[in-house]
């Protein structure tokens, strides 16, 4: 844990969330400035900075993060409608808060462009 870090925070209690699953190495959570209808972000229980840092030491903690997409999108119920997942990395990813997470956005129609023109 890195206690400097806000996600860090949010998983030790000391800031509060929005929870929307929980396990052993997964915490996802509504985002605070949601973008779509369903925005919740997807974090490991340990501090990883960003994809960069993911190795064969840490990576069961994202094979736990893509095991737990499925079971946040039943959740917010758009596993039939669709989503979209996605993860910033660094300056040019557009990354602020330097602990991974992933984005997983839903609840209207995202089109098919992933990057702004
Ligand atoms: P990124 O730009 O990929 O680093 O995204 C960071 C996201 O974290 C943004 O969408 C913020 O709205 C969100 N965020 C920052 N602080 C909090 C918080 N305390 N609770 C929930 N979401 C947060
Ligand atoms: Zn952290």
């Amino acid at each position: 844990m890195d206690e400097n870090c806000i996600f860090c925070k949010i998983i030790k209690g000391e800031i509060p969330s929005n929870k929307v699953y929980e396990d052993e190495y997964v915490l996802a959570f509504k985002d605070l400035h949601p973008v779509t209808p369903v925005h919740v972000l997807i974090i490991p229980k340990i501090h990883i900075q960003d994809l960069e840092h993911v190795d064969e030491t840490n990576s069961v903690y994202t094979q736990k993060c893509q095991e737990a997409f499925k079971k946040v999108a039943s959740e917010c119920g758009v596993a039939e409608s669709g989503y979209r997942v996605i993860c910033n990395c660094g300056e040019d990813g557009g990354q602020e808060v330097k602990h991974l997470h992933y984005h997983l956005l839903g609840g209207q129609k995202l089109g098919t462009k992933i990057v702004h023109e």
